[in-house]
C-alpha cells in the first residue's frame, strides 16, 4: 500500500494530543467535584465566553425555541426522529427477555431487560450546534423507556444560552431537564452531581477530546457509551467503482467537523485517487468551512493505493473506522470480511451524511479505534440484561456437590457451608 496523500500531521501526535488533556481534565473534574456549580459556570465563563449565571435552562425557555424552529427545520427534525424511532423499535424488537427456562432438572434459569434510571445526554456545541445529536441521543434512549433523560450542552459563545436551535430540538424531542453546560464540566457534573445538576446513571454522546477524556476517566462512578471523539471516514473504492464527485464530498463532509477529524480514501485505482484528490482542492476553493476542512484535510487526510481488494479490507479492519463507506462491485463478498466499524455505508448512494442526519442508524459512533470492541450508539446501551435463577430443592441437591468442591479448592468455607446447607445433612458435614 502507498500514499499518493499522506497526511501531514503524525497519528501518533494526534493520540499523544489527546491524552496530553489528562492531567487537565482530571483537574477540572475535582473542581466540580469540590465546588458543583460555582465550577462548572468558571468553565463556561473561561471556555464559552458565557455571560449566565445559571446553569438550568427554563422550560419556557426551551419551549419557546421550538415554536421559533423554522417550518423546513422542524419538519427535517420529525423525519429523522421518526426513522430513528423506528430504527431504534426494530432494534428493541430484538432484545428478547428470557423466561426462566430449565437449565437441569430444579434449576431454572432467566434474564430481564430493564433501562437504566437515568441518562444524560451531551449535546456538543463548541464549534456547531449538533441538533440531530439530539435525536440520536434522546430517542432511542425514550425507546428504551429511560424515565429520567437530561441534557447537557454548552452556551453558545458569548451569551447567556446554548443554540435556540438545539434547545427547540430538545423540546421536540420530549426533553425538558436541560442544563447549559459544555466539556469535561458538564460530563463531570451529570457524573459527580452539583447543587442544580442531579447525578444520572448513565452518560451518551460525542464530544471533543475534553468531554471524550473525562467520559474515560468518569467511567466506573457513572456508565458511559463508549469513547465517541473526533469524527473519522474510511473510504474503500474498488478500481471501475467510485465517483469522484461523492467519494470528495463525502471526505469534506469529514473533515470540516473539527481540526482533528480524519478522511481516508483507500481504493485499488490509481487515477481515481488522482481524480479525487484534484476534485477535493476544487471543492475547498469555495467551501464555507474551508479554514477548519481545509487544515484537517491537509494534517489528517489520506489517500492511499491498494495492491487489491484484500489489501484494503485488512487496512480497514485495523485501522477501525468509525464511517466505513464500502464503493466495490459486490459489496457482499467484502462484507463479511470487514469486522471493525462503527456503521458501514454500502453503495454510490449511501452517504455518510443520510446516517449523519436522517436515515435512522445512530450517529454516535466509537472513534480512535474502539470500534474494535463497540458498535456504535443504540437502544441496547440504555438497557441492562439481568439474570435471575430460581432454585427447587432438587436443583439445590445437583448443584450443593460441584458448588462445595469448588469453594473448598478456593478457601472459601462459608462459601462451601451455604451450598451444603441447602441439601439434608450437608451443612452440618
Ligand atoms: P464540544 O461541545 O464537544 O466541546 C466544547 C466544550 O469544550 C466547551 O464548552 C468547553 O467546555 C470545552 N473546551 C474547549 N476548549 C477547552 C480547553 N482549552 N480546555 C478545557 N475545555 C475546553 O464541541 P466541539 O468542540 O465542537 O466538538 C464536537 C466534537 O464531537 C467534534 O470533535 C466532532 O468530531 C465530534 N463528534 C463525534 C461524533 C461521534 O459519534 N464520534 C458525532 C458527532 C460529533
Amino acid at each position: 500500500m502507498r500514499h499518493i496523500k499522506a497526511p501531514v500531521k503524525d497519528r501518533q501526535a494526534i493520540r499523544g494530543d489527546l491524552y496530553g488533556v489528562r492531567d487537565q481534565v482530571a483537574r477540572i473534574i475535582e473542581e466540580v467535584a469540590q465546588e458543583g456549580d460555582q465550577a462548572v459556570l468558571r468553565g463556561s465563563r473561561r471556555y464559552d465566553l458565557s455571560q449566565g449565571d445559571t446553569l438550568k435552562v427554563p422550560e419556557d425557555v426551551l419551549e419557546e425555541s421550538f415554536y421559533a424552529l423554522e417550518e423546513d427545520l422542524k419538519t427535517a427534525i420529525n423525519t429523522a426522529r421518526d426513522h430513528i424511532a423506528r430504527f431504534a423499535e426494530l432494534q428493541m424488537g430484538c432484545i428478547a427477555e428470557l423466561e426462566e427456562t430449565p437449565i437441569c432438572p430444579g434449576v431454572l434459569l432467566g434474564h430481564r431487560v430493564v433501562p437504566v434510571d437515568s441518562c444524560g445526554c451531551y449535546i456538543p456545541g463548541g464549534s456547531y450546534p449538533l441538533i440531530s445529536t439530539v435525536l440520536m441521543l434522546a430517542v432511542p434512549a425514550k425507546v428504551a423507556g429511560v424515565k429520567r433523560i437530561c441534557a447537557c450542552t454548552p452556551v453558545k459563545r458569548g451569551d447567556r444560552l446554548p443554540d435556540r436551535s438545539v434547545l427547540g430540538a430538545l423540546w421536540g424531542a420530549g426533553v425538558t431537564e436541560v442544563y447549559a453546560a459544555g466539556g469535561a464540566h458538564a460530563v463531570a457534573a451529570m457524573a459527580i452531581g452539583t447543587q442544580t445538576i442531579r447525578p444520572v446513571d448513565l452518560i451518551v454522546g460525542p464530544g471533543n477530546k475534553y468531554v471524550t477524556e473525562a467520559k474515560r476517566q468518569c467511567f466506573g462512578r457513572v456508565g458511559i457509551d463508549f469513547v465517541a471523539g473526533p469524527s473519522e471516514v474510511l473510504v474503500i473504492a474498488e478500481r471501475g467503482m467510485g465517483n469522484e464527485e461523492f467519494i470528495a464530498w463525502d471526505l469534506l463532509a469529514q473533515a470540516e467537523h473539527d481540526l482533528d477529524a480524519r478522511s481516508v480514501l483507500v481504493t485499488t485505482d490509481e487515477e481515481l485517487a488522482d481524480r479525487v484528490t484534484s476534485r477535493v482542492e476544487r471543492i475547498l476553493q469555495d467551501l464555507p468551512t474551508r479554514d477548519v476542512a481545509s487544515r484537517s484535510w491537509e494534517d489528517n487526510g489520506e489517500v492511499l493505493l491498494a495492491e487489491s481488494m484484500e489489501e484494503a479490507v485488512e487496512m480497514a479492519n485495523r485501522m477501525a473506522p468509525e464511517h466505513l463507506e464500502l464503493l466495490a462491485k459486490d459489496p457482499d463478498l467484502w462484507i463479511p470480511k470487514l469486522r471493525n466499524y462503527g456503521s458501514l455505508f454500502i453503495g454510490d448512494h449511501s452517504a455518510e451524511v443520510f446516517g449523519d442526519y436522517a436515515s435512522g442508524t445512530n450517529h454516535t459512533l466509537p472513534t480512535a479505534g474502539a470500534a474494535r470492541y463497540t458498535g456504535g450508539l443504540w437502544v441496547g446501551n440504555f438497557l441492562k440484561v439481568l439474570t435471575n435463577q430460581r432454585i427447587t430443592p432438587m436443583g439445590a441437591e445437583r448443584l450443593s456437590q460441584a458448588a462445595a468442591t469448588l469453594a473448598e479448592a478456593e478457601g472459601l468455607w462459608a462459601h462451601r457451608g451455604a451450598a451444603l446447607a441447602r441439601v439434608p445433612q450437608g451443612g452440618r458435614s
